[in-house]
């Protein structure tokens, strides 16, 4: 049986109350005390990954190093943690099933009849021990997605209640996230909700441990009483989590509210000391104190839901707070660029970043936003999309590629020069088959990214499937747009960039996917920077 203690966090009255981040805040306070944590997704939808899914679904699929599409989630929780998560962080129904059906075909289970009980659930329970059992952690927090009462997550929160049998009393403990609604018209908190979704899950078998309270106005103590006496637990086991200015105070609200303390306590650790958080606070006294501001427009076709670029959103966080600059993301769709457009919507742009992106739509959008900040010397970054859109502009405009495009979306161009390679055209599935994951880069001496990198060989994670056609580098490179970063083992064009520009720099990869709090990127940073100096001329 795994050495590590279990977490569980559970959700109720409704979903979007931030469970991730309360998890991730909790992970970095026990973090901060000297412990070895990670968390953990479990999500009950039946696509076997979110890499498949429409972000408008789901928001930004987040990639790992090891290359699994994974929900947002894990995002925060590197951000706030700090540590690499992998394919074993994120599991869905999907994959459960796919497991069981796999060894049912087998015949891993020849003669019996295969069920929920015990078959999903015990596959369920081998993948919430699964990072327990490397040695790598103490303790393992895991995150069930949706919410409580929901059909599909039953097997889910069955396999809790096993699991935390299973591994015995002061091993496992589960949190559970409410919202205490405030009526307007009562004045008043009401706790019945709260008190419902309890009920329901004791009717699973689970009590509670500790409850999380999301709320709007401060929890006063009678109806901290009210839930501690109505959902059996204990009165400092109710914590209260209150909206705020920032997803990056939550740690320090929960420290308040000290949740750290009780998880431990009822795992019967050591609290080893306060938590260190200085550094936190720090990072975090930099947000709230900048001593500059820039405009970016960030160019998608997404940007009705901000979480389709959440990644990307909380990067410039971070570069940000790193420059004691902030910056004001400026959401612009590339549909509504066009040629007549783009200077009324770019002129009062310090940089421009276009983003990550997938089909046709808003294409000519986005090249035409790089044509405007390329011959007005305004910082640019492109990211995979981003950076396919800007080598199909300087073809068209510099090169004088006429109908040069991605074949991606134009199958037949004269100049595919963004184009699929040879592994790729054979792929038939969608699901998990693009470039996917971490990738080593050569950077070229000297380049921009060279200096903001201060290294020559990095790693970056990947998401796509089309690349730079290498049979027009040597055109690009006497035209000015030059490869400053090349992947050693394939020879693909991992980063471009126009070196006599103020600061042009296109990536094949993601780097916002790698940008935490404590390591803010360096692509993003140079890239900010640039628009502060560029804002100062
Ligand atoms: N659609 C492009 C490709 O598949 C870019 C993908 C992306 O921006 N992540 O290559």
């Amino acid at each position: 049986m795994a050495s590590a203690k279990y977490i569980f966090v559970t959700g109720g009255v409704t979903s979007s109350l931030g469970k991730g981040i309360v998890a991730a805040s909790l992970g970095n306070l026990l973090q901060a005390r000297g412990y070895r944590v990670t968390i953990q997704k479990f999500d009950p939808y039946i696509n076997i990954d979110p890499g498949t899914l429409n972000p408008y679904e789901h928001g930004e699929c987040y990639v790992t190093d090891d290359g699994a599409e994974t929900d947002l989630d894990l995002g925060h929780y590197e951000r706030f943690l700090n540590v690499a998560t992998s394919q074993n962080n994120n599991v869905t129904t999907g994959r459960i099933y796919n497991n069981v059906i796999t060894k049912e075909r087998k015949g891993d289970y020849l003669g019996k009849t295969v069920q929920v009980i015990p078959h999903i659930t015990d596959e369920i329970k081998r993948n919430f021990f699964k990072l327990g059992e490397t040695g790598d952690y103490d303790i393992i927090i895991t995150e069930i997605g949706g919410c409580v009462g929901d059909i599909e997550s039953l097997p889910f929160i069955e396999a809790v209640r096993q699991a935390r049998w299973d591994v015995g009393e002061n091993n496992a403990l589960v949190i559970h996230l409410t919202l205490i609604p405030y009526l307007k018209a009562a004045k008043e908190l009401k706790t019945k909700p709260t008190q419902h979704s309890v009920k329901q899950l004791l009717e699973a078998g689970i009590q509670p441990d500790i409850l999380v309270c999301r709320t709007e106005k401060s929890l006063p103590n009678d109806i901290r009483k009210k839930l501690a006496l109505f959902c059996n637990v204990q009165l400092n086991s109710v914590i209260e989590s209150i909206d705020a200015d920032t997803i990056y105070d939550v740690p320090l609200l929960m420290r308040k509210e000290k949740l750290d303390e009780r998880a431990l306590t009822k795992l019967r650790l050591p609290h080893k000391g306060d938590p260190q958080i200085d550094a936190w606070r720090d990072f975090l006294s930099r947000v709230k104190n900048p001593v500059n501001e820039v405009n970016i427009g960030l160019v998608g076709k997404y940007v009705e839901l901000p979480d389709a670029y959440k990644s990307i959103a909380e990067a410039f966080i971070h570069a940000g707070a790193h420059l004691e600059c902030k910056v004001n993301v400026h959401w612009i769709s590339s549909e509504t660029i066009t040629e007549k457009s783009v200077k009324r919507t770019l002129k009062d742009m310090d940089g421009v970043l276009v983003a990550p992106g997938f089909g046709e739509r808003g294409i000519e959008g986005k090249i035409e936003a790089i044509r405007y900040v390329r011959e007005n010397n305004i910082p640019f970054f492109g990211i995979c999309l981003g950076m396919q859109c800007a080598v199909v502009e300087f073809g068209r405009n510099v090169l004088g590629l006429d109908g040069a495009a991605s074949t991606e979306l134009h199958k037949d161009t004269p100049h595919p020069v963004i184009d699929l390679m040879e592994d790729q055209k054979k792929i038939e599935h969608y699901g998990g088959t693009m470039r996917l994951g971490s990738n080593p880069c050569k950077v070229q001496k000297g380049s921009k990214p060279h200096k903001a990198y201060g290294q020559l060989t990095i790693q970056e994670r990947h998401r796509h499937r089309y690349e730079f056609n290498n049979q027009y580098l040597e055109d690009y490179k006497n035209a000015g747009m030059s490869a400053v970063g090349i992947n050693p083992d394939s020879n693909l064009v991992e980063i471009m960039e126009i070196p006599d520009h103020p600061y042009f720099v296109g990536t094949q990869f993601h780097p916002e996917l790698k940008s935490t709090v404590m390591n803010p990127h360096p692509l993003f940073v140079s890239f900010i920077d640039a628009a502060v100096k560029g804002k100062k001329n």
